[in-house]
């Protein structure tokens, strides 16, 4: 099937007329194909995004909630059928791909109902005949670039929000899994969404992307990706004045401290590390163990890891699909090789030999130990499904090393003594932290993002949203 760009409430086909197929990452099906657009196609879209501007500002916030909800009982009533292209297209399981639908349809919710909070407030002015307060306005048509690997609930935390506070939008989705992003554009279209308040161009990022940053009539990027891409685009933003939102890397840190409940703490390492085959830039990917039960967990450890099915995501009974492509799975084996190089394999480390799974992007789960701080393994963002395991003589050196990254988006403890979770709380450097559960996302209704390299400017989701998406506007009122 051929899909199309979606341009000022139209169906079009690319200026160039090329298409990029895309394959499915665990057998190599065909899955369709995606406009390559060029900067003309973005260049329409950013025109049709101006235009609705002036009128979809206008609009109450109950009215642009509507549309938010109607788009959310359409998804809801594809909930299947999208969550089954997501997992076909991401490589990610079933559960996680419908759970991830789930998670963009709440999104859409959160903010419907956001259009009832108050916007600012009333401040009492030093002359009596004066009303003073505060109120929000939006920022204008919004470039929202996004990754692959959630493929639907980062652009609906970026959408929802935008749409609400009265922006309009043109998205570049990634050309990895752009299907999802079709799916949101198809439901807005169902819902009759005013033509141009949603804009959505497939295609490169070099070609796209590079437009939405360096056209002046887009007023805010929001980026989610690499740390690499993050880092030019805030360059070429800010110097054309643009409000940047950066959303990066990780390299997320799990303490145990030897009171932790064991096989609790073990699957919440399991899970946090390979879950979505690790390919989550809250995902664990280092694993800090305080000396005394040091031993006893990595063996767990092991153990718990030979038993997951790596397999087809389609399968009810499997743990760990493929990565999402042969470039993502050849980047994370050279990792795993310089890791050999540098530290002790104890799990994995292969491509599984198993002939079913041949012409996917597979790799086993993969654990080292004896990892000095300084190695690629400990340093770098995999995004891959490796664990690198430490020993800690005690909470201390454990912190140490935990906050010894330029990353800091998530973070976990697992232990039983509430004064060292505190301490953790305090003492560590992300932006999410969890005490015995997993390193992991946000649920929609509060702030998700880091600190360090990890992001720059406001928080995504939640209420912090606002801060992005709209601009502060304070008023004197006289009589
Ligand atoms: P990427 O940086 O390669 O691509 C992200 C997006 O940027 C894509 O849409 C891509 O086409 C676009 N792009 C690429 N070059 C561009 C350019 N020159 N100008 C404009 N746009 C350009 O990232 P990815 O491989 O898709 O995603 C994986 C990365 O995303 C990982 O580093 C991961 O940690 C990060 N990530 C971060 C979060 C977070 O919230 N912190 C969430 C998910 C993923």
């Amino acid at each position: 099937m051929r899909y199309l760009n979606y341009i000022d409430g139209q169906w079009k086909e690319p200026v160039s007329g090329e298409y990029k197929v895309n394959f499915s990452p665990h057998n190599q099906e065909n899955l369709g194909e995606f406009p390559l657009s060029t900067a003309e196609d973005a260049q329409e879209a950013i025109a049709a995004a101006k235009k609705a501007f002036s009128s979809w500002k206008r609009l109450s916030f109950q009215q642009r909630a509507a549309y938010l909800q109607k788009a959310a009982e359409i998804l809801k009533a594809n909930l299947q059928e999208v969550g089954r292209d997501l997992t076909l297209e991401e490589g990610k399981t079933l559960a996680e791909g419908i759970g991830e639908t789930q998670r963009a349809i709440s999104i859409l919710e959160y903010y419907a109902a956001e259009a009832r909070q108050p916007l600012g407030q009333v401040i009492p002015s030093v002359n009596a005949e004066t009303f003073l307060y505060t109120t929000r306005v939006p920022v204008g048509p919004i470039g929202l670039i996004t990754p692959w690997n959630f493929p639907i609930a980062i652009p609906m935390w970026k959408i929802a929000p935008a749409l609400i506070y009265g922006n309009t939008v043109v998205i570049k989705p990634s050309d990895i899994t752009p299907k999802c992003v079709y799916h949101i554009m198809n439901a807005f279209d169902k819902a009759e969404l005013p033509a141009g308040v949603l804009n959505c161009v497939f295609g490169r990022g070099s070609v796209v992307g590079a437009e939405l940053v360096e056209n002046p009539g887009i007023k805010a990027i929001s980026f989610t990706g690499s740390n690499q891409v993050g880092l030019q685009i805030q360059n070429q933003a800010t110097a054309r004045g643009k409000k940047v939102q950066l959303e990066m890397g990780g390299k997320n840190p799990l303490i145990v401290l030897s009171d932790a409940d064991v096989n609790k703490a073990v699957e919440i390492a399991v899970s946090g590390a390979f879950r979505s085959t690790g390919q989550k830039c809250t995902a664990t990917s280092r694993v800090i163990v305080e000396e005394g039960i040091y031993e006893l967990f990595r063996d767990r450890l092991v153990e718990r890891t030979k038993e997951l099915k790596v397999g087809n995501p389609l399968d009810h009974d499997t743990y760990m699909g493929p990565a999402v492509s042969k470039e993502q799975r050849d980047g994370v084996l050279a990792m795993i090789e310089a890791g050999k190089a540098e530290a002790t394999l104890l799990y994995g480390g292969e491509i599984p030999a198993d002939e079913d799974l041949a012409k996917g992007f597979y790799v086993q789960p993969t654990i080292f130990e004896n990892v000095s701080r300084d190695a690629r393994i400990a340093r770098e963002e995999i995004f891959g499904p490796v664990i690198a395991l430490f020993k800690a003589k005690d909470y201390e050196e454990a912190i140490e090393i935990a906050n010894d990254t330029e990353f800091g988006l998530s973070a976990a403890i697992c232990t039983n003594n509430l004064t060292l979770a505190e301490r953790f709380i305090a003492d560590i450097e992300a932006g999410i932290v969890h005490v015995n559960s997993e390193t992991a996302g946000a649920e929609p209704q509060v702030p998700f993002g880091g600190c360090k390299n990890s992001s720059t400017g406001s928080r995504e989701q939640g209420k912090t949203a606002i801060e992005f998406y709209t601009q502060v506007k304070t008023v004197y009122k006289d009589r």
